[in-house]
């Protein structure tokens, strides 16, 4: 299939959606674009209904196509780019001029390709001098990256190839539904038992041998309960804990304390079930254990994480072929977006902000003085509670924070209050309806660049058609800030390939080394996954085969015990509210939510609820109901489901306005991952009072 960028018939690339970015082959023209799976390894001919229906992304009706700036009226009108620029660059000169460099802050994006989000991180450190910039994949992965640094010394979602899920016997997993999140993913799960930890019983947890279903927020206690059954019942591997793990004693001190009894004494899971999920993972030949965001988005995430990542350890799966521990990542480069600089407290190359070599090695890539480099800022919760206070203007790339933080109405006002909001999208997304500026910018199939998928394998997403007139990829916007803010233009290159080759370069060294991968080798095929340290060098399908990447070459158990969410359910708010995805859309729905066929199949938001939870409340399937918590009121149509804890609702995320799930969620923030606690808050349902 061609790869030249639109001159041939077809054009192999993957899925703009989610972390799996299972492969596509794109035909035809503007207006009449056909996709089909293509046979990659992760997806091997199959697609989900988001991916059937992706084309349909390029030609939705209310495409951004000019440039809009606020008039004093208040309304949004169409600008020349050279206008629209100019009026960025000159506010955000005034601004900093006023209140300091880190009175801009930078907001990123899961999804951007490596090249745009390694240049919006440059961007922001050296055209901006700003130290406030992250990016929402701080709400997706977090958790799990902390508890994967702290094991294993480096954090890559999945340390081994997805295909090598398709030889397991057993695959725990916890908080993580791709029989709806990532369906052709289950292809690579048909002959394994699963065992599944999920306070709802999902499509994935259809299919699981065992199904444990602790309340929301006890994942932890349960995690711990594990371990402990594992080292009680003689089940660990003596021989690997000696040779490749440290800690186990100090984990085993706030284990010891969970007996099966007192797991299922809170969390509801009981003792059989328990049992037969270590009995399963122990006696199998080759077992995963794999997070997903059920248990990373608590404030308590990381520590929960880290504990399911100690039974598999404690099981001696890290590490060894065939076997293992990983994160499910979410967003389409969630693993690639974490590395090359979006995130608040690191550089390109994965590498601490704080340490002084890595600050050395990127300012000579970027060609400035080390000590030019602000340090660490806000996390993404953090920075947006921050706006309108000592941030007075955001720039937002590849995000909706509108729809899909915490506490939504909140910073709904906060980012009303900003002096200056800057939004490059490709639609007009909730958070760009409230922008100053907005920039409409190129979407997958008009773009070339890399992503980095949930198996750490770098792939060329591939351009099919030119960009509509009057759009302009990121990379030219990043450029023409960049140089109308005093930048020397050589140094902000707009082609996707140029800019790889200097990510590549301010990688080297660093856990995510990219300095052997170019635009050659992977157009040539090759199958390269991180680090790839020299041009010859094969990459790295398998990570800590014979080491683990700590000094001591050992993996860490972590000391971790079980803590209550920020917030449990009592009198005002009785229930358990808790949040997550449906097929049909993706993160905000800012996208799915404008292709007809997946609008009709999930419309509107909904709450699920329980058939004697919904009847104490007065509610019966379909009606209008209100879900309040203390910091706001979703309105959302009951499905009843008999499946559901009765002390549990759950509301899919993708809706704006009042349908907004992230209306009622808690911004409290795990003190390691700064990842807020979407999974647990306390509610109360209601009939919903007539609009
Ligand atoms: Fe796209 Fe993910 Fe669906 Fe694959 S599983 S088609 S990458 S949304």
């Amino acid at each position: 299939s061609g790869s030249d960028g639109g001159g041939g018939p077809e054009v192999a690339t993957h899925c703009p959606y989610c972390a799996l970015q299972c492969g596509t082959v794109l035909a035809g023209g503007p207006g009449a674009v056909a996709v089909r799976p293509s046979d990659f390894p992760v997806n091997r001919g199959g697609l989900c209904r988001k991916g059937w229906t992706a084309p349909a992304l390029l030609d939705v009706r209310d495409r951004l196509r000019e440039p809009l700036v606020r008039d004093a009226d208040g309304r949004l009108r169409p600008v020349d780019w050279a206008t629209a620029l100019d009026t960025v660059a000159e506010r955000l000169r005034r601004i900093r001029a006023e209140h300091g460099p880190d009175a801009v802050g930078v907001f990123g994006g899961g999804g951007l390709t490596n090249e745009k989000a390694y240049q919006l991180g440059k961007f922001a450190r050296v055209a901006l001098g700003t130290s406030q910039i992250d990016y929402n994949g701080r709400f997706c992965m977090s958790s799990a990256a902390a508890a994967g640094i702290a094991a294993f010394g480096v954090d890559r979602g999945l340390p081994f190839p997805v295909a090598d899920l398709g030889r397991a016997e057993v695959v725990l997993l916890a908080g993580a539904n791709p029989a709806e999140t990532m369906p052709p993913l289950m292809r690579h799960l048909e002959q394994a038992r699963l065992v599944v930890v999920d306070p709802r019983r999902t499509r994935t947890a259809e299919r699981a041998a065992v199904h444990l279903q602790p309340a929301p927020g006890t994942d932890l206690a349960l995690a711990l309960g594990l371990l402990h059954l594992a080292v009680v019942e003689g089940r660990t591997d003596s021989g690997y804990l000696a040779e490749r793990t440290t800690g186990l004693e100090d984990a085993w001190q706030l284990a010891a304390g969970w007996t099966p009894e007192r797991v299922e004494r809170l969390t509801g899971v009981p003792v059989a079930e328990q049992r037969e999920a270590v009995r399963l993972l122990a006696e199998a030949e080759r077992a995963y254990v794999l997070t997903g965001r059920g248990a990373e988005q608590h404030s308590k995430g990381a520590d929960t994480v880290a504990a399911f990542i100690n039974l598999a350890l404690a099981l001696g799966l890290p590490g060894r072929e065939g076997s293992g521990y990983g994160c499910l990542t979410g967003q389409g480069n969630g693993q690639g977006g974490r590395e090359h600089g979006q995130k608040a407290d690191q550089l390109p190359g994965y590498r601490s902000i704080t340490d002084p070599a890595a600050r050395a090695h990127v300012a000579g890539v970027w060609g400035v003085a080390p000590e030019s480099l602000p340090g660490p800022g806000r996390s993404a919760y953090e920075l947006l509670d921050a706006l309108g206070g000592d941030v007075r203007a955001l720039l937002v790339f590849g995000s909706n924070p509108a729809v899909s933080a915490p506490r939504a109405a909140h910073v709904t006002e906060r980012l009303a209050a900003l002096d200056l909001l800057v939004v490059a999208d490709f639609v007009p997304s909730e958070t760009a309806r409230l922008a100053d500026v907005v920039l409409p910018v190129t979407q997958w199939a008009e773009e070339e660049g890399t992503l980095t998928n949930l198996e750490g394998r770098v792939l060329r997403r591939r351009r099919l058609l030119g960009p509509p007139p009057g759009v302009r990829s990121d990379l030219e916007v990043l450029h023409g800030l960049a140089v109308r803010l005093g930048q020397d233009a050589e140094r902000w290159p707009t082609e996707p390939e140029r800019v790889f080759a200097e990510l590549r370069r301010a990688s080297r060294g660093g856990a995510a080394d990219y300095s052997g991968i170019d635009y050659r080798r992977l157009d040539a095929g090759e199958a390269l996954h991180w680090p790839c340290p020299e041009p010859g060098h094969p990459g790295t399908p398998r990570l800590f085969l014979d080491r683990f990447a700590h000094p001591d070459g050992r993996a860490r158990f972590a000391a971790v015990d079980h803590r209550d969410a920020a917030e449990l359910p009592g009198e005002r708010y009785p229930l358990f509210g808790t949040t997550g995805r449906v097929l049909a859309h993706y993160q905000s729905g800012a996208q799915t939510r404008r292709i007809a066929e997946l609008a009709a199949a999930v419309p509107e938001p909904y709450v699920e609820v329980h058939p004697d939870t919904a009847a104490r409340a007065g509610l019966a399937d379909g009606d209008l109901a209100e879900v309040g918590s203390e910091r706001g009121t979703v309105t959302a149509r009951v499905r009843l489901s008999g499946s559901l804890r009765t002390d549990t609702v759950f509301l899919p995320f993708h809706f704006p306005g009042a349908g907004r799930a992230n209306l009622v969620t808690n911004p409290a923030l795990d003190p390691r991952s700064r990842m807020p606690e979407f999974k647990v808050c306390a509610v109360r349902l209601s009939p919903a009072t007539e609009s």
